[in-house]
């Protein structure tokens, strides 16, 4: 059969659109919208048989009942739902109606040809109204990740617009010690504050166990500034509460949800969440973030480095401190999992690497050490050796105890590339 006889073969359905009648054959020739495409084929059609042209009003097509004549209006009303909402990026998707659905299948089995010749309804739908939402909000079209999603449902009349998240990276340094990581629910009260109609006896009625955190500090003025419904701190692990961070700090990423703004002035961010911190925190390098941020923050591979204060046992001399530690540089520990970690981690032998160790005493029994050592090794526990579960152990080469006493982390870098790769990055 010839492309005129197929049309023919269509038209004599019923009234087909010329978007409808196009899109049997979406998949000849580009450059072309559905409905030109139909128009130019029922004119060609006409001219081949020598017949009188016959337009077909939109609104009367049986396949779509008339939707595809609302391009325009579907656009207009994605338009006006993100009106007051920062975006770059969109897609639309379409909920088709069941019966349009059907329709379509009946039209191209009526006049022989395939149940999918040319593309489906909704993705026209998706096209059409997607290029005109562009244009009108000044956006680009993104598959992948988009800021907004819209979900439009042609039966029910609705439009969905659903906001996705924005990031924000950093790195964080804790300069003061009892400040952990994220926000951290008192466990007597489950963050209420209350026990019955009492303020909780265990926090002090605040619900929280410790009064601030860096997520305390941070998330709340990036939720403030980018003015979301709610935030989510991302750690690049995270050091223990009574721990200091200093030096380059720890990388990390908030997540707002449904934000209205996105291109923010980090700089001035940054000087807001400095101020608000009061020197409790400091953030720096603060950059618009990628959704895949989330998880390099998360999962890739940092080596840590440490300062800790130790106290010994017995009297310490600088060159068995130094003749220690150089046995410690470049070894391999086996640390079985400490006492004072959750216990809901399942107990386990790990073999960590130390690249580097240094110190110096300030007295025979006191001194600071600093190891640089792969990610998961257990500072505290190499140190003490833990009761002979980490070996070899600063304590276990002395032959005598040793204490950290203080424990700080100067730099949490990426083991093979750094964290902060340009592709992560909006800005
Ligand atoms: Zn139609
Ligand atoms: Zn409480």
């Amino acid at each position: 059969m010839s492309i005129f006889e197929d049309v023919r073969a269509l038209a004599e359905s019923g009234p087909v659109c010329d978007a409808c009648l196009g899109r049997a054959f979406a998949d000849r020739s580009f450059g072309l919208t559905n409905a030109e495409r139909g128009k130019s084929l029922r004119i060609a059609a006409a001219l081949d048989a020598d017949e009188p042209y016959e337009a077909v009003e939109t609104e009367d097509c049986w396949v779509c009942e008339g939707a595809c004549a609302h391009f325009d209006e579907w656009a207009a009303r994605c338009a006006a739902a993100i009106e007051d909402v920062e975006v770059e990026t969109y897609q639309v998707g379409t909920r088709a109606p069941p019966l349009v659905e059907e329709n379509e299948i009946l039209l191209r089995e009526g006049a022989g040809l395939p149940d999918d010749a040319g593309e489906l309804f909704k993705s026209e739908f998706n096209r059409e109204v997607g290029k005109r939402v562009g244009r009108l909000t000044g956006t680009e079209v993104d598959f992948t990740r988009p800021d907004v999603q819209f979900l439009l449902d042609i039966e029910a009349d609705t439009i969905e617009a659903q906001i996705n998240s924005a990031f924000i990276y950093g790195r964080y340094r804790k300069l003061e010690r009892d400040i952990p990581q994220t926000e951290w629910p008192c466990r007597e009260c489950d963050g209420s504050g209350y026990q019955g109609k009492e303020p909780c006896d265990y926090c002090g009625g605040s619900g929280y166990l410790y009064e601030d955190s860096v997520e305390g500090f941070v998330a709340p003025v990036v939720m403030d500034v980018m003015d979301g419904v709610d935030a989510k701190f991302h750690g690049a692990g995270r050091e223990d509460v009574d721990a200091l961070m200093l030096g380059t700090g720890r990388p990390f990423v908030v997540e707002i949800m449904e934000p209205r703004r996105r291109n923010v002035d980090v700089e001035q961010l940054e000087g807001d969440i400095n101020a608000m911190a009061d020197g409790e925190i400091e953030v720096e390098g603060l950059r618009l973030a990628t959704y895949d941020m989330v998880e390099r923050v998360k999962k890739l591979d940092a080596s840590k480095q440490y300062r800790a204060a130790v106290e010994f046992d017995a009297d310490v001399t600088d060159e068995a401190l130094q003749a220690a530690l150089d046995e410690l540089t470049g070894v391999t520990v086996e640390q079985y999992t400490p006492h004072r970690v959750d216990h809901r981690r399942a107990s386990i032998t790990r073999t960590r690497h130390v690249y580097d160790a240094t110190g110096e005493l300030e007295d025979a029994r006191h001194g600071t050490v600093e190891i640089h050592g792969e990610g998961g090794l257990y500072i505290k526990e190499l140190i003490s050796g833990d009761e002979g579960r980490t070996n070899p152990s600063l304590a276990g080469i002395l032959d005598t105890g040793a204490v950290v006493t203080a424990l700080d982390v100067i730099a949490v870098e990426g083991e093979d590339e750094p964290f902060e790769d340009d592709e992560f990055f909006k800005n």
